[in-house]
């Protein structure tokens, strides 16, 4: 037996304690002095090292749909990694992951009907943007090689998805990346659309500039990437009409629209995902996240069949796609998705959203006369208060907001002076009006 301390627990204990862990997109040193630190969790709420019940209201990060601590997935996890704990992934194969891809695209819209596994997010963007430019290769149109995202867009951390995003902290310290990529505007329009409980009404013609970049660039765009709702910059909606316009547009010239339904999928928006919600099927859709309900890192591409089948009828006669990853289709990933779509669908979470969506906007749009809010967003489970920034301070108000509401219980997350709520799908209207009270404290004490 170690001798070692236990310091799981220990919040406030000797600075080495907490030294070594450089923690990710996280103020290392002002977090270091503060730890907020949390150590359990069941249904809605985290317990923080402290013993404080906390409110999710963020969904841990925008991914515990089901809420926490969820038995079957616990068990599911259990009993796999007892049974067999991995499985060579290439050239190699176990049952889980084939039965958890049929079980997927039972799922998905149209045709999206195979899917490709990876670990998170990023990798699902990443692998997603590849798929793309393979694609147009195997079918002789290798000069598709140009990659359009979108300013504010957010799609994970790694070099394709760091490219094509248009969050510039996201990208300003990493030099080049990667070349012939072009962004459209965002949608993001306070101006015109302020306060609008749902769609905004004004904007759809922002997916014109795709047009102008086809003029400019001719038959040698690839893919278009954008999040149907961006939820790491903010919650920024897309214009009614935005989206099925830019699939016309990429129809109109051969080009692959690609979805990342990081978010949005599994519920978010009160539908599996927002390609039904919107009506606007994708070539490829990338999801992580709520796929295990957050509890096994895992992420899944789903393509459509014209992309699947290029592959397959394309000229390489052995591997078709050299891609993939040591733990694509983990068995312990595959076995905590399967059991999270029998919670999803024994509980009908996947539409959950669709009945409170209502009771959700009246309740987050009644915050709008509270100091320096700017505008309300919504749409499904999904909501985001924008503040005015403080002369000087940008972003402070929002990490000031973010930090009252969680010591009076309840965990929002904040980007900038933006704080966004992604409650997971089982919370009751009781638990909407708590949060939503606790928010309104925040907003009352702000200066
Ligand atoms: N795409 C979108 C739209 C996301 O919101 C995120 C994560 N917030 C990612 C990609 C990256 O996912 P991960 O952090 O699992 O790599």
């Amino acid at each position: 037996m170690s001798s070692q301390p236990d310091t799981r627990h220990e919040i406030a204990g000797e600075r080495t304690a907490r030294d070594a862990y450089w923690m990710p997109f996280t103020a290392n040193r002002q977090f270091k002095d503060n730890p907020r630190l949390l150590v359990g969790a069941e249904g809605m709420h985290y317990t923080t090292a402290d013993g404080r019940s906390i409110l999710d209201g963020q969904a841990g990060l925008w991914c515990v749909n089901a809420g926490h601590g969820r038995e079957p997935i616990i068990e599911a996890v259990q009993r796999q990694i007892a049974e067999m704990d991995f499985a060579p992934s290439f050239n190699m194969g176990h049952p889980l992951p084939f039965e958890f891809a049929n079980r997927l695209v039972a799922l998905s819209p149209g045709d999206l009907d195979h899917v490709f596994f990876t670990n998170s997010g990023s990798e699902s963007v990443d692998t997603a943007l590849k798929i793309a430019l393979a694609y147009h290769r195997v079918r002789g149109e290798g000069h598709r090689m140009r990659l359009i995202g979108r300013e504010k867009g957010y799609h994970g951390v790694n070099f394709g998805g760091t490219s094509v995003g248009g969050l510039v902290n996201n990208r300003k310290y990493f030099g080049l990346l990667l070349g012939g990529v072009d962004h459209l505007s965002h949608t993001l329009d306070i101006g015109r659309n302020a306060f609008t409980c749902g769609l905004p009404e004004h904007g759809a013609e922002l997916a014109d500039e795709l047009e102008r970049l086809v003029a400019l660039h001719g038959d040698t765009i690839a893919a278009v990437i954008v999040e149907p709702v961006a939820g790491s910059a903010g919650v920024i909606l897309p214009p009614k009409g935005y989206l099925q316009r830019l699939r016309e547009i990429c129809d109109a010239h051969g080009i692959l629209l690609i979805f990342d339904e990081v978010i949005t999928g599994f519920g978010r928006l009160g539908a599996p995902f927002a390609a039904q919600y919107f009506d606007v099927l994708p070539d490829i859709m990338t999801t992580a996240k709520g796929l295990t309900n957050g509890s096994i890192p895992m992420g899944a591409v789903f393509v459509r069949r014209h992309v699947y089948d290029a592959f397959m009828q394309g000229a390489e006669a052995n591997i078709e796609l050299f891609h993939g990853y040591t733990y694509s289709g983990h068995p312990v990933a595959a076995a905590a998705g399967l059991a999270t779509l029998d919670v999803y669908a024994e509980e009908g979470l996947l539409t959950r959203g669709a009945e409170l969506a209502d009771y959700w906007a009246e309740k987050l749009h009644a915050l709008r006369d509270l100091p320096y809010v700017r505008d309300i967003r919504n749409l499904g489970l999904i909501g985001g208060i924008d503040l005015e920034p403080r002369p000087g301070e940008a972003g402070r108000r929002g990490y000031e907001l973010h930090c009252a509401c969680f010591e009076k219980g309840a965990l929002v997350r904040y980007t900038g002076d933006i704080v966004a709520m992604s409650p997971p799908l089982i919370v009751t209207r009781e638990q909407i009006d708590e949060l939503v009270d606790i928010l309104a404290q925040g907003l009352r004490e702000l200066r």
